[in-house]
């Protein structure tokens, strides 16, 4: 496929007639094409992932389309995620190596990546918390990545000149950009086309969200906080659908939404998904007890959170070599304690504000366009209205108290005590 073709998206078909000659693609794969074998396997909402098979291997084709692909030519979205996924993913490979499928060719004009198949056993992380799988190295493995790209994306760490490079360069990505600012901070919260909830189970909770001045009061500042911040390259859609997982790895997919914004934003969706996925087991319980899959949850944002201040405050002790909180002001001059002290005062700020994106993601994922399958996947109606009940509330507390909670250990124990509940 040369790149001055006009796009033309692929299928199972053309694929081996089209990429044959791809020299990435035959080196791994091999060159006989009559031997490929072509699958779609998208399950996403937005693009075409195909998984090609030759005699030596396999890889993962991944174009995007002229629209949503959810949603049909109704909505348009640019090809051009394409081209930030691409970027984002040769930056996290970069910042925190191993932790995404090895890229192996990219085609702007095709809008296409063709990368490493994450080949079973990998699965999607929320498939396995669904089915209950205790994962060992998984707070670990992800702590570790939000650290290392978070710190490692930023004024902390890079020159000056290219993190402006960088800034501009991701400043592009305003379609994807407009559609978080839109479906996270605003819709949950009016009566936006796109919406829906479980209903009627959820109609009195939903009226009562979108009167809760305090609540919508804090879901903009949220909001302000993510366009006006532009503190980091995010991967900016991290959920445990874009995390894939074995027993003993992990690796992020899918960081078509990459932008430069507050490093909060990254932890706090990804601890948000894990709440959820806390919330939704008794909808998952007909099989046996979940008791030890919940306090397993709950252990995973603990320990997170606590792999990521750990990365991150080494990270600001070894490789603080950007233009923000020099040496020359701290360490050259004996004051380490002022180092530590600006540190204690940037993770308490990413605190504060994760709590808040935690909060309105957990909205979002139950009124808004964008469901998850934590809670999607019970059959029962009326039960699964219960989770979701507890899950807003829970959201709701944490995104507007978030000023007053010190520890996430707070924040477990009030998630406990939600779920616990038995008026709800
Ligand atoms: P979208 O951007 O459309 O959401 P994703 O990148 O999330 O697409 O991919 C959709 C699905 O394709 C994933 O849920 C996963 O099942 C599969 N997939 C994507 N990338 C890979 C990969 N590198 N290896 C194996 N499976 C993959
Ligand atoms: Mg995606």
């Amino acid at each position: 496929m040369t790149g001055n073709k006009p796009f033309e998206a692929l299928s199972v078909e053309t694929l081996p007639k089209r990429l044959g000659e791809n020299e990435a693609l035959t080196e791994r794969i091999g060159k006989d094409i009559s031997r490929w074998k072509v699958r779609e396997v998208g399950d996403g909402n937005l693009n075409l992932v195909f998984i090609v098979e030759g005699d030596k291997g396999a890889a993962v084709v991944k174009q995007a389309l002229p629209y949503v692909r959810l949603v049909g030519d109704s909505w348009p979205l640019p090809l051009k995620r394409s081209f930030f996924e691409y970027h984002a993913l040769t930056r996290q490979q970069a910042r925190a190596p191993g932790s995404v499928p090895a890229i192996y060719h990219f085609d702007e004009t095709q809008a296409l990546i063709v990368m490493e198949y994450l080949s079973p056993p990998y699965i999607i992380l929320r498939r396995a918390l669904i089915d209950g799988r205790e994962l060992p190295n998984l707070a670990r493995d992800i702590g570790l990545f939000m650290a290392r790209t978070l710190f490692r994306g930023s004024d902390l760490s890079m020159v000056a000149r290219e993190r402006k490079a960088d800034l501009a360069l991701f400043a592009d990505n305003v379609e994807l950009c407009d559609i978080t600012e839109n479906l996270v901070f605003s819709d949950p919260y009016f009566d936006a086309r796109m919406n829906r909830h479980t209903s009627p189970q959820l109609d009195g909770l939903v009226a009562e969200l979108r009167a809760d001045r305090d609540l919508k009061v804090e879901a903009q500042r949220l909001k302000h906080l993510f366009a006006a911040n532009a503190e980091t390259l995010l991967h900016g859609d991290l959920h445990s659908g874009s995390i894939m997982v074995t027993d003993t790895e992990t690796r992020m997919i899918d960081p078509e939404f990459a932008f430069y914004g507050p490093i909060a934003f990254d932890v706090g969706m990804l601890l948000a998904n894990f709440w959820m996925a806390f919330f939704s087991q008794r909808g998952h319980e007909e099989n046996g007890s979940r008791d030890s899959m919940r306090a397993y949850l709950l252990k995973v944002t603990a320990e997170t959170w606590a792999v990521f201040r750990a990365e991150f405050s080494h990270l600001w002790r070894t490789e603080r070599t950007g233009m923000l909180y020099q040496r020359s002001l701290f360490e050259d001059q004996g004051d380490r304690l002022g180092a530590e002290q600006a540190l204690d005062h940037m993770l308490s700020g990413i605190w504060t504000d994760l709590l808040g994106f935690a909060g309105i993601e957990v909205h979002r994922r139950i009124l808004g366009l964008a469901h998850n399958a934590d809670f999607e996947t019970i059959a029962d109606q009326d039960l699964r209205a219960k989770c979701e009940t507890k899950a807003l509330r829970f959201g709701r507390h944490i995104a507007v108290n978030r000023r007053q909670i010190h520890s996430i250990d707070e924040v477990n124990t009030l998630a406990a005590l939600i779920e616990q509940e038995s008026r709800i």
